[in-house]
């Protein structure tokens, strides 16, 4: 049986104010410890706040992208040995808004991914279809053109601290959710993948889904055997709806 795993993903949001105040209330609410795995991704400038606010509590922290630079004149960019002095354990690579508006390709997110392992970090990776490739019936092939990129570089042994996110594109922060057996399908499909590499580690693997999951949908996709957690969004904003979410989970 696998751990789930909620992880949230802020994007660019928050405040010192108003972080606090979410901060606040997921370690009220998770007080008495939590049944799954919990992550919040906030952006750079909080990294520290979380540390400071989230430490000894059941709620770890992570990033939301790392440069696949190591150090230098990369003006703007945030390295993985500093995501770890920020005492990150995660952080989400290849998600498919860094795809879409930063043109970052699968070779690009692969060595992301190598960044992060080579600093102790846990990579969420990101894959999924926009909806034109599902209509044209594409969403296999282009999520294993997806993961693929990333398996042909990471060792065999790395397996064991990769995570994978299905998010299919036209369910990100639209509303619209892919039903428990359409987001099944593709996990089974990432899993099979993952277990060419390496059998028993796959099956230990989380594949977590995303994609506008909520307090509504959460319980009836988290119950599919293949999905072992959710990176939210828009719900993870929310105190009452993030928490109620770790509790479906
Ligand atoms: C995401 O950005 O990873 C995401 C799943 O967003 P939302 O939950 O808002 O669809």
């Amino acid at each position: 049986m696998r751990r789930k795993l909620i992880a949230g993903n802020w994007k660019m949001n928050g405040s010192f104010a108003s972080n606090e105040a979410l901060l606040s209330e997921l370690r009220a609410g998770l007080s008495a410890g939590a049944a799954c795995d919990v992550l919040v991704c906030a952006p750079s400038p909080y990294l520290m706040q979380c540390a400071n606010l989230l430490s000894g509590s059941d709620i770890g922290w992570g990033a939301q992208d790392v440069s696949v630079h190591l150090s230098g004149a990369y003006t703007g960019e945030v390295s993985a040995p500093m995501l770890s002095d920020c005492s990150c354990t995660y952080a989400i690579v290849g998600h498919s808004e860094r795809r879409a508006y930063h043109g970052e390709t699968d070779e690009l997110v692969a060595q992301k991914t190598l960044r992060l392992l080579a600093s102790g970090l846990k990579p969420i990776v990101c894959v999924g279809e926009t909806l034109e490739q599902r209509e044209l019936g594409q969403t296999n092939s282009v999520v294993s053109a997806q993961l693929r990129a990333v398996l042909d570089v990471i060792d065999v042994d790395a397996l064991t601290n990769l995570v994978v996110a299905y998010e299919p594109v036209w369910a990100i922060g639209t509303g619209k959710t892919a039903t428990p057996q359409m987001a099944q399908d593709v996990h089974a499909v990432l899993r099979q993948q993952l277990a060419l590499k390496n059998p028993p580690v796959a099956e230990k693997v989380q594949i977590l889904y995303g994609g506008s999951m909520k307090p509504e949908n959460a319980q009836e996709l988290l119950a599919m055997p293949d999905i072992d957690g959710g990176l939210i969004g828009g719900a993870a904003l929310k105190a009452a709806d993030f928490l109620a979410i770790i509790q479906a989970a």
